[in-house]
């Protein structure tokens, strides 16, 4: 039965929150295909790919990620967006202040609506924009560890910390018993 959960094998679905622009469907694209482009259009629906990751134990973690431009838009249709999530990857840029406040925003809809031990990274993009930054790293780690988050900063341009994104989410994953 290849594609389901064993104790080695772990599936698990992320989705990715945050609003419009802060570079969710570009963390996806250089994590899945280890590409950038800066022309790509917003993908209009959902929009589907997984990547399977092997850990140090030889155990592996296929991701099945989920990244749509509706749930920006439409936040009644959110749940139906993170349900069975057992990962939430929810993201803002560093050179904006409004994008901050609406990760936490998500933050919060997780905690009353998400699953109770869903497993949520706190994600600061486009961390090659220091000249811009708005919002410091300090006001990410704070407002994470608060809230019992995995954070990191990252860059989809540069790559800096894609790939550490998804490996320390998959180390967090509870795995089955043998
Ligand atoms: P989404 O709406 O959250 O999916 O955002 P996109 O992935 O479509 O990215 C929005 C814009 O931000 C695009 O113009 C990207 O080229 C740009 N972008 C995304 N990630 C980065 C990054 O890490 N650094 C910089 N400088 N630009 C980025
Ligand atoms: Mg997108």
């Amino acid at each position: 039965n290849e594609g389901a959960s064993d104790a080695k094998n772990l599936k698990v679905k992320l989705v990715l929150l945050g609003d419009s622009g802060v570079g969710k469907s570009c963390i996806v694209l250089r994590f899945v295909r280890g590409q950038f482009d800066p022309t790509s259009k917003v993908t209009v629906g959902a929009s589907f790919l997984s990547q399977t990751i092997a850990l140090q134990d030889s155990s592996t973690v296929k991701f099945e990620i989920w990244d749509t431009a509706g749930q920006e838009r439409y936040a009644a249709l959110a749940p139906l967006y993170y349900r069975g999530a057992a990962v939430a990857v929810i993201v803002y840029d560093i050179t904006s202040p409004e994008s901050f406040t609406k990760a936490q925003y998500w933050v919060k809809e997780l905690q009353k609506h998400g699953s109770p031990d869903i497993i949520m990274a706190l994600v600061g993009n486009k961390a090659d924009l220091q000249e811009r930054r708005e919002v410091p790293a300090q006001d990410g780690i704070e407002y994470a560890e608060k809230n019992g988050m995995f954070f990191i900063e990252t860059s989809a341009k540069t790559a800096d910390n894609i790939n550490q994104l998804f490996e320390e989410i998959a180390k967090r994953l509870p795995r089955l018993l043998p």
